[in-house]
């Protein structure tokens, strides 16, 4: 039995969306214990809000930089660290702490470019460290048994994925000047896409999980339905798999009455399965000629993967936090194995590598290509 590994964050300061999912997510499975912060951009709130959670004030740091710094000559250093600061600054911190040794998982998107995600996989293998993108979604119990099903030859081969990350959020035009959402839609902070890297991006990642395929090319349609905005906040994209599946995705802000919106849908030679993250824990699964049928999440003959994922026994609803704790506890299983020069539970691998995160850079730049040409069929490279 190994110890707890101590674990430190890079934003998700107070009133931050993801900086809860990531503390609670973290501490779960008690592989992580939550020892250092550089939390808010702003070094005094960031500070005291750390030590408001129990960081020891040394250790309740004013700035990334500064954590590097003080964490890298201790004994008891943390081991990973999340990194859930705004878009732009992901590849210059992930990398530094790379570089001195700690083990990373980054928000998505890993980058904003897809020549710094290159370089970010490159210094991850040369620095020998894990380093996660947390599509957290793929944590998901009935995600993982959706991969299993696929991967067993249930469904056949898989002719058609649709995948959708379309809500209401980015629909009220008067939120124009709301410093949160003026910044998605603004080039030089938010890069070549506001919706499809944000929402979409998470889609798509869970398409290429699900299936075990990579995408090879798309035809994107971007679109503006608040005019005034610089960057999407729709899009429309048809793909190709490289295992020959068909592919659909729809990305959307403007869905008012489609609270979160992430769905995923797969259809294979003899059976179907669909999926909502608003009910994760019922999964539809109809094979061909047959009556629907419900999965529930810990239901006995579910996949390991599935079974392991889960917390609590069947009938009791699990979220996105334990969807996020299920990335934790594969980093933590896939970075105690290494410390010992063992071999990770095999099941522990489902988490999204830095690999995965070039994939989606790759994805939202060919998209982003081709919604420029006309909707001109791109290529990933
Ligand atoms: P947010 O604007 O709500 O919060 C950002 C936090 O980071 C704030 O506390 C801010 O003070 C802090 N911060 C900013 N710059 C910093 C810096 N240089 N050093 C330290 N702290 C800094 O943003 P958010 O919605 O929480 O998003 C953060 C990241 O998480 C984004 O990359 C976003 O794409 C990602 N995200 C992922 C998911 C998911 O499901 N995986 C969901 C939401 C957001």
């Amino acid at each position: 039995m190994m110890k707890t590994m101590n674990w430190g964050i890079v934003g998700g300061g107070e009133g931050s969306q993801i900086g809860f999912a990531h503390r609670a997510g973290s501490a779960l499975d008690r592989k992580f214990k939550f020892a250092a912060g550089a939390l808010d951009v702003d070094p005094a709130r960031g500070r005291e809000f750390a030590i408001s959670l129990g960081v020891d004030r040394a250790r309740a740091y004013g700035d990334w930089w500064e954590m590097l710094q003080g964490e890298r000559s201790r004994d008891d250093r943390v081991e990973l660290v999340t990194v859930a600061t705004p878009n732009v600054t992901h590849f210059e911190i992930s990398k530094a702490f790379l570089e001195n040794g700690f083990h990373v998982l980054c928000e998505k998107p890993m980058t904003m470019t897809v020549e710094e995600a290159r370089e970010l996989v490159a210094v991850a293998k040369r620095a020998n460290r894990v380093c996660g993108v947390n599509y957290g979604y793929s944590g998901y119990p009935l995600v993982r048994q959706m991969k299993a099903m696929v991967a067993d030859g249930v469904l056949g081969k898989i002719r058609v994925v649709v995948a959708e990350f379309a809500g209401g959020f980015m629909a009220d035009a008067a939120d124009a000047d709301n410093p949160r959402v003026r910044w998605r839609f603004d080039p030089k902070q938010a890069g070549v896409s506001a919706v499809s890297v944000d929402c979409g991006i998470h889609a798509m990642h869970m398409a290429c999980f699900v299936t075990g395929q990579k995408v090879t090319k798309v035809s994107s349609d971007f679109a503006h339905g608040i005019t005034s905005r610089e960057l999407e906040d729709d899009s429309s994209t048809a793909f190709r798999m490289d295992g020959g599946a068909i592919g659909r995705l729809w990305a959307s802000g403007l869905a008012i009455g489609r609270t979160h919106g992430l769905t995923l849908q797969v259809f294979g030679e003899v059976g179907g399965l669909s999926w909502k993250q608003e009910q994760p824990n019922q999964l539809l699964y109809t094979p061909l000629n047959e009556p629907t049928r419900i999965i529930e999440r810990g239901s006995a003959g579910l996949s390991p993967a599935s079974l392991r994922a889960g917390h609590v026994t069947v009938g009791h609803a699990e979220g996105m936090v334990e969807a996020f704790a299920n990335i934790y506890r594969d980093l933590g299983d896939v970075i105690e194995a290494a410390k010992v020069g063992a071999q990770p539970n095999p099941l522990a691998l489902d988490y999204p590598t830095a690999e995965d995160g070039l994939h989606s850079i790759e994805l939202i730049h060919a998209m982003a290509r081709s919604a420029k040409n006309g909707s001109q069929w791109t290529d990933l490279i």
